[in-house]
């Protein structure tokens, strides 16, 4: 009997054919016949409910098309199933990104815009460099050795932090989990580019953004929940010499909820969109190489990016 496919993603025609060669596939809110979850053999998602993933009794495989699974149902996924995320697929995008923060809090470029706008340009304050100065890497994968990578172009100090490491030249030194604190302190500048782990949630209290140099910058294109809000809003109003930078959120569903951050003078923010949302480009590249895993998984190889189930239950 042939595999069942099922994405909740709209797939392109020739993505769909290269799945097709191993497999019956249904797309979520196609016309013609719907499967019968409890059919379902491999899943292409996005989100999922529960309601969903409770009626997928024969699931083996499920390929996320985000490089984060954090927001998969994790009670509801038997332990037998193999869960690949997308890691990797966005990293270009997500590092330039988060260089684009860095840039624009160091060299304070909405502040100079808002001013210029009025006609004001009279130079108040100072920016900062980022050649010579130490950068922390937090979470050394696709996106963190990117970012190192470019660090490395603008000749920063560039220390990096995981439980694991690409690239040696990327970076002059790396600290592994237990020396978190070693890695950030003394850091001009940190990079936030952890998944959002039941080990990382809340990795980032107020003792150690205190590690960091009181003129500092935080960007986060991780996960916020990585970050202990109440201890970032009273370092932040502590210190309002450092920034803090953010493409990610608490509260994406109900944004106004984050207001006490994004509201700080010393934030420097995006709508979450580091990523594939404000990019077909990369979301193609995204779905592109979400398909190739699971024909890798169809033809019995095995799929790349296999996440831990410890780590999120
Ligand atoms: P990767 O899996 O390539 O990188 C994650 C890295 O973090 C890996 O090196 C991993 O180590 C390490 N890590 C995992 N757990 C821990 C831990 N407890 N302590 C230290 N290091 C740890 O993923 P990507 O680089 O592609 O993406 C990283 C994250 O970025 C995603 O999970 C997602 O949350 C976020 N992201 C945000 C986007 C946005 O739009 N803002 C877009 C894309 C991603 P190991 O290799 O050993 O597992």
């Amino acid at each position: 009997m042939r595999e069942i496919v099922y994405s909740t993603v709209k797939l392109k025609p020739e993505q769909r054919k290269m799945i097709e060669a191993y497999a019956e596939v249904y797309e979520a809110g196609e016309h013609g016949p719907e499967p019968k979850l409890e059919n379902v053999n491999i899943l292409i998602c996005g989100p999922v409910t529960t309601v969903e993933l409770n009626a997928m009794k024969n699931l083996r495989f499920i390929q996320c098309v985000y490089a984060g699974v954090d927001a998969l149902p994790w009670g509801k996924i038997p332990a037998n199933v193999v869960v690949a995320s997308n890691a990797g697929s966005n990293a270009d995008s997500v590092a330039e990104h988060a260089f684009a923060l860095l840039l624009a809090a160091a060299k304070r470029i909405l502040f100079f815009d808002s001013r210029v706008r009025d006609g004001d340009f009279e130079i108040v304050g100072e920016s900062r460099m980022l050649h010579g100065r130490r950068l922390c890497v937090l979470g050394m994968g696709a996106i963190g050795s990117r970012i190192a990578e470019i660090a490395k172009a603008f000749k920063m100090h560039v220390v990096g932090y995981g439980r694991s490491l690409r690239s040696v030249a990327a970076v002059d030194e790396f600290y592994t989990q237990d020396s978190i604190d070693a890695a950030l302190r003394g850091s001009d500048y940190a990079v936030v580019a952890l998944p959002l782990t039941k080990h990382t949630q809340g990795l980032i209290n107020y003792e150690r953004l205190g590690l960091m140099r009181r003129d500092g910058i935080l960007v986060n294109i991780g996960r916020a929940p990585i970050i202990v809000k109440n201890d970032l809003i009273r370092f932040l109003r502590e210190n309002p010499s450092f920034t803090y930078a953010t493409d990610v959120w608490w509260n994406i569903q109900n944004p106004s909820q984050d207001s006490d951050v994004y509201s700080l003078p010393n934030v420097v923010s995006t709508p979450w969109v580091a990523g594939a949302a404000s990019s077909r480009e990369t979301y193609e590249e995204m779905l592109r190489l979400a398909v190739e895993n699971v024909v890798r998984y169809l033809r019995g190889e095995k799929p790349l990016n296999i996440v831990r189930h410890e780590d999120y239950r």
